[in-house]
């Protein structure tokens, strides 16, 4: 993710604050004015709410014992969750059905531990380790596979763990995963100058403390534990109280990293007291011996508060202070951005509030919620001034000391809350209420962001447009880019709803300004999950449920332009290009597999369906965006493969020559189809009665080569400079004159035999590729013009007219000239005529081509994607010989063989690990292979 690193632009530049200017503006969204607060929060006052069982006793837990959270989300996109009764723990994950063209959740995985009584979820930073806790504070850990992530393994079972009376979990924290001394990129916000949005980054350092797999948890007792895992993966437990003196009871610990690397925590004790402390982790010097534990201490900030309410201005005295009870307690502590002053460390308190009669048969009714917030604020603490004037003050110097102290800050009263999340990236609170509303808070004062709405600045989805549906809840929680919420239902299966996005009347160019800010904000969402390393799947299925089809080409168009500079999209003669960067950034597979995904099924642009009579295929431009994805990732594991083994005379293993091979043979028959289409143009017109009229394949529709997916590829700058470092590697394999080891004879021979065995040479690919077929359809001397060209028609999949062209100049000029390829027989018109290249193979994946007549009489192949070959039978899981299964990728619907990884013997670890996803960047999970074979 470096490589987006040049893209930020000067913090010293963008002030961190909203413009204050720009709200309450006149352009406040529709849809946000039926969210004010004021009204609404009046009305619950007065009724009486509908009672609802699960909500009331989940509020409960949660005012005797502050953890609760039945459904939890991963960073990688997991979704688990509690069933109603508590005994298991189901983990699910988004995933694309092709067939109804929308985003659901891939059939569950049951964790095998049967639970007495689940209580709480947590996921770590990366989301591969899940926790689980019981109602006696017991543990459960499970790790998630890194072959697929439907598979998990139990790595801490709960079953020996220690229960009492007090032993309930008030609190939980998983250890930072990053690397420490890497500063983690935070996008702050977009604002629109004249031309395009822009997005102001900031550097924060990371929080900590620092571990691998290690967990923090608080009981009830005031216990502390914390859990990490041994290099050998035992879990190893450390525990201290924080009572030193009494034996107070806590009710609610919320838990925070921090930039001194102590975990902070926020305490209520059973008292009604809130205080902070710090928790530090002594390591012991050498770890090597393993009774050597690390030790806990803790320090308490001398201030505490009292936590209810005190007759506050906005509530009258009508109620009873002891009527509202502590349901939720959030630490949260703003990230220490470099060359700023960091900001102060919030707790945030919601109490819900009971209305009760003087009966004792009343059940009491729910009020509504009251938050309130304290800052930790440092405190000069100096001597009486009468100290300073004795004669002698010894050699200590009386410099004052600071200390902190919780200061009261703002308080809100709201709808009764059931849940509040804090959201990544974002200076606001996520909550639902008993009333089904899903709302989005400033951690400022609570207010609304979307109150803050504006058409050149955004922050947030919610801020611009997007809301939650109403719709009946209990337990709802949020994904990592919150962006979809997911529940339990009184039916026991998850439910979920993406953030949604109200059009009145058609879509018109250019965009309405408010609609325009909900794009911005929906690529500020994406890229955030670029650079926080988080599943994008939640952001596409959001983008492809709730905007109109006529939308997303411009999402795709101002991704690129607000991600990327004008320069990378331009041909690499043009001085100051950086086309040949854009081949080395790690990120493209993601932001080819979101463009590819956007726009996938968009009716209105053109598709392959009228050329080859395929159905369900993929729009060209998302077609494109796969394609010129999988050529850059078959060449990155070329490259890598020849950085890792430098020597040539390692020693490879079959199986890793083989995948090579196949890497290799794939890219050229990548190229040799677009030579054999090329070719074709020229045929139809030399002798058009072969072709009966009918017209070109693959989008062509005029069969000439102005339109269609190879009239893309080398139209477009960077596809083609992606099959330009694709030829480059290969040239370097084929440098060897003296092949030395049956690999680099394999390699030999097979780059052979796909090159001038079947009528390729490398001048004649190489001069193909040249940029200046292609330069003749850019804008002269205007890179902006030439970039937005070159966008549109990467978006679209429309050739437009300036580049139609080019597949007629390559013929005239390159092919079929005196001196041209042909003359000098650098490429041979029969071998390539009788080199039938199959479609299949190069899609390698027939959701993304489409279904054709002839493939219900074929059957269906199944290629595996990395390897680039027909998988013929499904694979043993080890440990589980019951039934063959396959990879399948939850996003683009591809296969891989794969299930050891990495494969045993494999020369490079790094080609290995890029075995660990799919192509398009999506997550694999294990499924049966008969479910696939016979579809
Ligand atoms: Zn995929």
């Amino acid at each position: 993710m470096e490589s987006l690193n040049s893209l930020k632009t000067n913090p010293l530049e963008q002030p961190d604050d909203f413009a204050s200017e720009a709200f309450f503006n006149q352009n406040t969204l529709e849809q946000i004015q039926q969210l004010d607060t004021s009204t609404t929060l009046n009305a619950a006052a007065n009724v009486v709410l509908p009672t609802k069982a699960t909500i009331l006793d989940q509020l409960q837990r949660r005012w005797f014992c502050g953890f609760s959270e039945r459904v939890a989300w991963s960073r990688l996109g997991h979704v688990a969750s509690i069933s109603e009764d508590g005994s298991s723990v189901r983990v699910e994950c988004l995933h694309y059905n092709y067939n109804s063209k929308s985003w659901g959740l891939e059939e569950k995985v049951v964790l095998p531990t049967l639970f007495e009584d689940a209580v709480g979820l947590l996921f770590s930073g990366h989301g591969q380790d899940l926790a689980v806790v019981d109602a006696k504070g017991r543990l459960f850990i499970y790790q998630c596979s890194h072959i697929a992530v439907n598979r998990f393994v139990l790595a801490k079972s709960g079953d020996l763990d220690e229960v009492n009376d007090a032993s309930q979990v008030i609190g939980i924290a998983w250890l930072n995963q990053d690397r420490q001394d890497r500063a983690r990129n935070i996008v702050t916000h977009a604002t629109k100058n004249d031309t395009r949005w822009v997005h102001t980054n900031v550097r924060a350092k990371p929080l900590g403390p620092f571990f691998p797999h290690g967990l923090v948890m608080v009981h009830h007792s005031g216990t502390v534990a914390f859990w990490y895992s041994r290099n050998d993966g035992q879990y190893i437990k450390v525990t201290q109280n924080l009572n030193i003196i009494n034996d107070t009871l806590y009710s609610h610990a919320s838990l925070s990293l921090s930039a001194n690397h102590r975990m902070m925590m926020a305490l209520h004790s059973s008292q009604g007291e809130i205080s902070v402390c710090f928790m530090s982790i002594a390591w012991p010097a050498s770890t090597s011996n393993e009774t050597d534990l690390p030790t806990l201490s803790f320090s308490f900030i001398p201030s505490q508060v009292q936590a209810f309410p005190v007759g506050s201005a906005a509530i009258p005295d009508l109620y009873d202070p002891n009527s509202w009870r502590l349901s939720h307690l959030e630490l949260s502590q703003s990230p220490e951005v470099e060359n700023q002053p960091s900001g102060p460390v919030a707790v945030v308190a919601v109490f819900t509030g009971i209305n009760k009669a003087h009966s004792i048969t009343d059940p009491g009714a729910l009020t509504g919620s009251m938050i309130r917030k304290w800052f930790l604020t440092p405190v000069q603490r100096s001597l009486h001034p009468l100290f300073e004037s004795l004669p002698s003050k010894g050699p200590a110097k009386s410099e004052p000391t600071s200390v902190l102290t919780l200061h009261a800050q703002s308080e809100k009263i709201e709808q009764v809350i059931v849940t509040i999340h804090h959201v990544d990236g974002l200076k606001a609170y996520v909550i639902t209420t008993t009333e089904n509303r899903t709302d989005f808070l400033s951690s400022e004062d609570f207010s609304p962001v979307s109150f803050a709405a504006s058409v050149a600045e955004t922050t947030s989805m919610a801020q611009s447009g997007f809301t939650y549906p109403f719709a009946d809840m209990n337990c709802p929680s949020f994904s990592v880019n919150a962006c979809v919420r997911a529940d339990v239902g009184l039916d026991d299966k998850t439910r979920i709803a993406a953030l949604e996005y109200q059009i009145q009347g058609p879509v018109q160019q250019p965009l309405d300004l408010n609609l325009d800010a909900a794009v911005a904000s929906l690529n500020l969402a994406f890229a955030r999950a670029c650079w926080s390393n988080a599943s994008i799947d939640d952001v596409i299925m959001c983008a492809q449920h709730s905007l109109p089809h006529d939308v997303l080409p411009s999402v795709v168009v101002g991704m690129y332009r607000t991600l990327f500079r004008d320069t990378e999209f331009i041909n690499e003669k043009t001085p100051n290009s950086e086309l040949e960067r854009i081949f080395h950034k790690q990120v493209m597979g993601r932001v080819m597999a979101y463009h590819a995904m956007l726009v996938a099924h968009c009716p209105q642009l053109p598709s392959i369906a009228s050329t080859d009579g395929r159905v369900g295929s993929w729009s060209l431009s998302a077609q494109w965006a796969w394609v010129a994805s999988n050529i850059r990732h078959t060449a990155t594991l070329l490259f890598m493969n020849l950085r890792d083994v430098a020597h040539a005379t390692a020693t490879m293993s079959q199986d890793y020559s083989d995948m090579l091979c196949l890497n290799i043979r794939w890219g050229l028959a990548v190229i040799r189809w677009i030579v054999s289409t090329i070719l074709e143009v020229s045929d139809r017109e030399t002798n058009p009665e072969i072709f009966n009229g009918k017209s070109g394949s693959l989008g062509d529709i005029n069969g000439d080569g102005t339109q269609g997916l190879v009239a893309l590829l080398l139209n477009i700058h960077c596809s083609r400079v992606f099959l330009v470092a694709f030829i480059r590697a290969v040239r370097a394999y084929a440098k060897s004159a003296e092949p030395k080891t049956r690999h680099q004879l394999q390699v030999l021979q097979t780059i052979q035999a796909h090159t001038t065995g079947k009528g390729i040479t490398f001048p004649a690919i190489e001069a193909m590729l040249e940029y200046r077929w292609t330069a003749q359809g850019d804008v002269d001397g205007d890179i902006a013009a030439t970039t937005m060209r070159q966008l549109e028609m990467m978006a679209t999949g429309v050739v437009p007219e300036s580049y139609q062209g080019t597949i007629k100049i390559l013929l005239t000029k390159l092919f079929n000239s005196p001196a041209g390829l042909r003359a000098k027989n650098l490429i041979d018109r029969l071998k390539l005529f009788t080199d039938h290249i199959d479609l299949d193979y190069i899609f390698l994946n027939r959701d993304v081509l489409g279904k054709s007549q002839d493939d219900a009489r074929q059957g269906r192949v199944i290629y595996d994607v990395h390897r680039k070959r027909p998988i013929p039978n499904g694979v043993m899981e080890p440990g589980d010989p019951q039934e063959l299964v396959v990879r399948h990728c939850l996003r683009c619907g591809s296969f891989s063989a794969d299930i050891v990884v990495p494969p045993p013997d494999w020369a490079s670890k790094g080609v290995a690990s890029l075995l660990a996803k799919c192509i398009c960047d999506g997550n694999w999970v294990i499924v049966p292979w008969k479910q696939y074979s016979e579809g």
